[in-house]
């Protein structure tokens, strides 16, 4: 029997073989010419996928909460201004962590859970003060919400405010073009539609969020995240030059590079296909089986991830018994709502066989709960969408 579940929550998320292989070859020395190479050419390959040939990368041994933590801690001089778009867990971690570092934030809030808020509101806030800078999360983990970055940068710009992207939960599977749309930093993790185990923090700033850090009058108030210690790091790998700040940790670094290859073999347009059709399939399928979404709107709804309500009568013991039948996915996340409701991710490499999988998995527990659905009624939906009916 095969002794492994399908782990389809919303990061980590299942791996491929090659990016799992690199992270069991001999470790080498981080300033050996082999690793340079690798490492400078991963640093290409992510102004590629960021769609920011003007970005200055940097990818740091870390989770993506370091990544936020960079990002405030080398854009926020105390006293500035910052908005953060509310629309989730996350966007609230944003908040507490640039109020770490001194930033005044106004938070604009979802009028309710699984909604945004909106252009006008966000608007009028811009309006009222002057911003340094702005925060969105592309997609809400918490809730499965995603926001229309590209508007919102738009309007951010406009108003003089640097715009700051959480793409934890989309970059590589959601479509998003940093430099095209005006965003002046983009960050992300590893170990969601990056297709690397857990462990680097990856950030992409653009030349206004640069500037910024160049002008400040304090120093970074993280010694680890200082850009002034990381820039000519990330400089030498591009160089193809040995430098060290901190121990990079290497067997991820060449997971990293496989898996960007892997992402720009694939193409960027196909991969933001292949997760819209393999999203839409598990949605029809969620929905044939009656279970409602968290986000309120089909135009809020992420397609790396689907949030639903359980239905009547049924509890968060579904997560397990799921776990049970082999196929992982997540329980709640948002306080406001965390017993009631469920997550699943499908991004990075995910296939048409892990939706039907998991659809049919969600079927049969929830039959096995006593939900009164007749078996098939998922997968016909998801089948019906995946060949195109
Ligand atoms: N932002 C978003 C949108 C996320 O989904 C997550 C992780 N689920 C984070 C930030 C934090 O990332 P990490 O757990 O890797 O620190």
């Amino acid at each position: 029997m095969k002794n492994r579940s399908l782990l389809m929550i919303p990061g980590p998320v299942e791996f491929t073989p090659e990016v799992l292989s690199a992270m069991a070859l001999p470790t080498t020395s981080h300033v050996a010419a082999n690793f340079i190479e690798v490492f400078g050419d991963a640093i290409d390959r992510l102004r590629k996928i960021f769609f920011s040939p003007a970005g200055q990368p940097f990818v740091v041994a870390g989770s993506g909460t370091l990544a936020m933590d960079m990002a405030a801690a080398n854009l926020v001089e105390p006293g500035d201004r910052a908005l953060v778009v509310g629309t989730g867990y996350f966007s609230d971690r944003f908040a507490v962590i640039l109020r770490r570092y001194g930033a005044v934030v106004t938070q604009v809030n979802a009028p309710a859970v699984g909604d945004a808020p909106s252009l006008e509101t966000i608007e009028r806030t811009l309006e009222s003060a002057s911003f340094t800078l702005m925060t969105l999360t592309h997609v809400d983990t918490s809730t499965g919400v995603r926001v229309d970055v590209r508007t919102l940068a738009d309007l951010g710009k406009r108003h003089g405010a640097l715009v700051v992207v959480d793409g934890v939960c989309s970059v590589a599977g959601e479509e998003l073009r940093q430099d095209a749309w005006g965003i002046d930093l983009v960050l992300t993790a590893s170990q969601k539609a990056m297709g690397v185990p857990p462990g680097l923090a990856i950030v992409v700033a653009g030349p206004r969020a640069m500037e910024k850090f160049r002008v400040r009058n304090h120093p970074v108030g993280s010694y680890y995240c200082d850009w002034k210690e990381w820039l000519p790091i990330m400089e030498a790998y591009e160089a193809r030059k040995p430098a060290y700040f901190g121990t990079p940790p290497v067997n991820l670094v060449w997971a990293l590079h496989i898996s960007l290859g892997q992402i720009l073999a694939e193409g960027m347009e196909a991969r933001f296909l292949r997760h819209s059709k393999l999203s839409s399939a598990f949605k029809s399928a969620t929905s044939a089986l009656r279970l409602r979404q968290v986000p309120i709107r089909p135009e809020l709804t992420a397609t790396t991830l689907t949030a639903c309500y359980y239905p009547e009568g049924i509890d968060a013991g579904f997560v397990s018994r799921m776990a049970e039948g082999g196929v992982i996915v997540a329980g709640g996340l948002h306080p406001e709502i965390r017993p009631r409701y469920f997550r699943v991710g499908h991004m990075g490499a995910v296939t048409e066989a892990d939706i039907l999988s998991t659809v049919g998995a969600i079927e049969r527990t929830l039959i096995r709960c006593g939900s009164g659905i007749e078996p098939g009624e998922g997968l016909r939906a998801a089948l019906a969408a995946l060949s195109g009916g």
